[in-house]
């Protein structure tokens, strides 16, 4: 189902040309109430919005990365000198998971908030989920951004059956008595479960789920793995992905599984850059990248040319199911990305050549680089789990290592452990361990 027509097959030229008044007016309101755009476009020498022109040139402006955002936070202003709106604006704050400290707050105003949930129910309508089917969904309300994809859910006209996090009881209980036809969670969830469920007997490939949504960490495009998924759980498996800072469930595959459709098209800019050189590429079908996005109607706390550290590859181009929008398919974050004797190494990327051992193996790996940073020299330490049962076998750690160098360029040592040593992931999966 198009949710919106006329907004989703709009060609991608023609959607250019419409941002780009959006797009000025947004460079007008930062230059009037960011401080932090403001400040950092003066200082490149762009003396107005005027002066900083249309989305033509909007590789001529700085990038900003969620450091320097975070840099700026005081105890009197903890959002950020990004924050534009003032208090009686604000409708919503949601925060990150704060990793290193103090979390990273994300304002919304209420036209923030329905435009997040309008892009979100593009992105997910484009599953093929339709109007009066059960959706079983398994995130929290809260405090993450990952919340308001819920509404998202009654906006395409769906039944929602919220059972959150970590109750893994309470969701097959819900799949059994309430016969949903989708379900929708992190794609490490989703392998969890074809486990937890085989090891008690519970045949969930005649469930009445028909259609597995994944999102929250990349994985969901990955062939194997999304193969695994989809003989499990003997439904189909498409992705969505969203960026806290920007908005929720941005992107969402349709069901020609060729990526996933810029749902939030119109309220969202989007590029690509190489990550080492921070210069704009191309949108070319086929080209990867680091992907930066900038708002083109956002109150709060609009971002300009904002990085994301993910790293995608795009298609052009109008799809087979009539949306016109770009299509991306997340590769890694950047952060995660190892660097081996010069080769660009994405941990999702070892799971995915992995999986092809299956049954042999379960397809759980972890990646445990010996040098602290990004540089690392081979052979790289990768464990990799047995299937249940199995016991180590030097030719089949020897196959394994082959296939990797062979696909990856990447000269591995691979140890198998044996199953259920690997860690299992109810939200969001570990692939790499310093
Ligand atoms: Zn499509």
């Amino acid at each position: 189902m198009i949710l919106a027509p006329e907004v989703e097959t709009l060609p991608w030229e023609e959607q250019l040309a419409a941002d780009d008044e959006p797009y000025r007016a947004q460079l007008r309101y930062l230059f009037e109430r960011s401080t932090f755009f403001g400040e950092r476009l003066r200082a490149a020498g762009f003396a107005s919005a005027e002066a900083a022109g249309g989305l033509a040139g909007i590789a001529a402006l700085p990038l900003a990365d969620k450091h320097e955002l975070k840099a700026t936070t005081t105890s009197e202003n903890p959002i950020g000198a990004h924050l534009c709106a003032e208090p009686g604006e604000i409708a919503r704050i949601y925060s990150t998971s704060g990793t290193t400290g103090t979390p990273s707050y994300i304002p919304l105003t209420a036209g923030d908030v329905d435009n997040w949930v309008t892009g979100s129910a593009r992105s997910y309508a484009a599953s093929g989920i339709a109007p009066g089917e059960r959706i079983v969904s398994t995130y929290n309300a809260g405090p993450f951004a990952a919340g308001a994809a819920l509404a998202s859910f009654e906006r395409i006209g769906l039944c929602h059956i919220p059972v959150g996090t970590g109750n893994t009881e309470r969701l097959v209980r819900a799949i059994g008595l309430l016969a949903p036809e989708v379900a929708v969670l992190t794609p490490s969830y989703a392998a969890h479960l074809i486990e937890w469920t085989a090891e008690r007997d519970i045949d969930l490939r005649a469930s009445s789920v028909r259609r597995v949504l994944v999102a929250g960490e990349p994985g969901g495009g990955e062939p194997a793995f999304r193969a695994r998924l989809e003989d499990g759980w003997n439904a189909q498996v498409t992705e969505a992905m969203g960026i806290g800072d920007i908005g929720v469930s941005l992107f969402g595959e349709c069901e020609a599984q060729d990526g996933m459709h810029l749902g939030a098209r119109g309220f969202v800019h989007l590029e690509l850059i190489d990550p080492d050189s921070g210069a704009a590429l191309a949108l070319e079908d086929g080209g990867s990248g680091e992907l930066v996005l900038t708002h083109l109607r956002h109150r709060a706390a609009p971002l300009l040319r904002f990085r994301t550290r993910d790293h995608v590859e795009i298609r052009m181009g109008t799809c087979s199911c009539g949306r016109t929008g770009p299509r991306v398919r997340c590769l890694g974050r950047t952060d995660d990305m190892l660097i081996v004797r010069g080769v660009n190494l994405f941990p999702a990327a070892v799971r995915e050549v992995v999986s092809a051992f299956e049954p042999r193996v379960t397809g759980h790996v972890l990646v445990r680089p010996t040098d602290a940073g990004v540089k690392q020299e081979p052979p790289l330490p990768v464990s990799v789990e047995l299937a249940r049962g199995a016991s180590a076998d030097e030719a089949l750690a020897g196959a394994i290592r082959d296939r990797l160098r062979s696909a990856l360029l990447v000269t591995t040592r691979v140890d198998l452990v044996p199953w259920g040593t690997l860690q299992r992931s109810e939200y969001k999966s570990k692939l790499v361990e310093h």
